[in-house]
């Protein structure tokens, strides 16, 4: 917490003279009464900000902030970025159906990603009149063409490309290298746009590129769009006019406790700057797909403390969220610092903190040093916005925790917390 006091990048603020974790003036503690634990705390004042961050960068020219839905699909959430412009990066059909259920008017504004859709997706996008479809191989364009030519429309398509750039993060979710499932290889995209060209039912609308997430630093995006602008302007000069880049996400935050170096308008602002200068010259419209950077910071997962108990030289304390709740740590190593809601007196130790799941690999933390805790105490993991409940599961049965929402002073709850009859619900004896 020692940066916390200052740290712009975070919603989440001691407050009171009792130093209570607060998000935006609404008491962690109070919440955790209300809703019960673990719960996920998203400032709702912190989500568009960010939204406009990226907005204003982009200010002087053609551009769509498509927030990347997979990153954190809660319906309060999308509803609250469509109302401030923003547009939508799907992955699934399912998330197409979250966004039309959250914000139907938003339908004109979604791109729809990923290496994998089912001619049932397609049909359905195809059917809201989406924005675009970003294609990632010559079989699913084919596919798209059929879907059209059966429903008498034209589809606007971009090829996702791969644009061979390194860029430095988690293997996981690094996608820009041409051995990475993602993407068509650049070299052939200018063959396959120019046979595309002459399909009645496809509109080649735009190029898209997408090299990976948590990356921190402007220079591999800038690469990227270097490689695909230079593409457009070649299609151009052979008569294929292409009136969209899209820049695809990636931007990271700092997972460590913040500070100057983490300040998000520089970050931005530095990443646009990047962006525009790769542009080169381009006059279409500038698609963005954001989704960790706009939420990631602005949620906290809430948990109790159930025990703390001593293996040995360990110190584990063991809390009421598990890896099925938030599956970070778990999953690529991540970081989350943690902080108690309510901070006892005493000199720190390190610890473990794990989830009751039985698995090992369930921690949020190892060999940290924090705070004394005792068991009832509730401690929040930061930065917990982004792919934590979204990749949250049921595994162990165990129920998936409520969400709510904060502006200001005020707050709701926007997912109840699951029942056993929900896990029940799809089942046959
Ligand atoms: C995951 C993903 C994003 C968002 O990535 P972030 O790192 O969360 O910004 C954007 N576009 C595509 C195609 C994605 O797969």
């Amino acid at each position: 917490m020692k940066s916390d006091q200052n740290n712009l990048s975070r919603p989440f603020h001691a407050a009171g003279a009792r130093g209570v974790l607060a998000c935006d003036g609404v008491s962690l503690q109070a919440l955790a009464k209300q809703y019960g634990t673990p719960l996920y705390v998203y400032s709702g004042t912190q989500i568009v900000e960010r939204l406009r961050l990226f907005q204003s960068a982009f200010a002087g020219r053609e551009h769509l902030v498509c927030y990347a839905v997979k990153a954190n699909s809660s319906l309060a959430i999308l509803k609250l970025l469509a109302e401030n412009g923003a547009g939508f990066d799907i992955v699934s059909g399912g998330e197409l159906a979250r966004v039309l259920a959250a914000a139907p008017e938003a339908a004109g504004r979604v791109v729809f990603s990923g290496v994998g859709k089912t001619a049932e997706e397609i049909d359905a996008a195809l059917d809201a009149k989406i924005l675009e479809f970003n294609v990632e191989s010559e079989s699913e364009l084919a596919l798209l063409a059929s879907r059209a030519k059966k429903r008498g429309v034209k589809a606007r398509f971009a090829l996702r490309v791969n644009p061979d750039v390194f860029a430095d993060t988690h293997p996981y979710i690094s996608t820009g290298l041409r051995e990475h499932k993602f993407g068509i290889d650049i070299r052939q995209a200018a063959a396959i746009y120019r046979a595309a060209a002459k399909n009645k039912w496809l509109e080649p609308h735009g190029i898209s590129v997408h090299i990976g997430s948590q990356i921190r630093s402007a220079d591999p995006f800038g690469a990227a769009i270097r490689r695909v602008s230079k593409l457009a302007a070649q299609l151009r000069s052979e008569g294929v006019s292409l009136c969209v880049i899209d820049a695809g996400g990636g931007l990271g935050i700092d997972y460590h406790a913040g500070g100057d170096a983490s300040d998000p308008a520089a970050k931005v602002a530095e990443y646009a700057a990047a962006i525009e200068k790769a542009l080169d010259g381009f006059e279409g419209r500038l698609l963005i797909e954001p989704g960790r950077f706009i939420v990631a910071q602005a949620g906290a997962l809430v948990t109790r403390v159930l025990n703390v108990k001593k293996n040995g030289k360990k110190t584990f304390v063991i809390t009421d969220a598990a890896m099925n709740d938030l599956i970070r740590p778990a999953l690529y190593q991540a970081y989350h610092e943690i902080v108690p809601v309510k901070p006892r007196a005493g000199r720190t130790r390190v610890v473990d903190v794990v989830g009751p799941v039985c698995e090992t690999g369930d921690f949020f933390a190892r060999d940290r040093e924090m705070k004394p805790v005792e068991a009832g105490d509730l401690l929040a993991l930061l930065d917990a916005g982004a792919y934590g409940m979204a990749q949250s599961s049921n595994y162990n049965s165990r129920m998936r925790p409520a969400e709510v929402l904060v502006e200001g002073k005020k707050y709701r709850l926007v997912r109840r917390r699951e029942e056993m009859r929900d896990l029940l619900a799809t089942e046959m004896v």
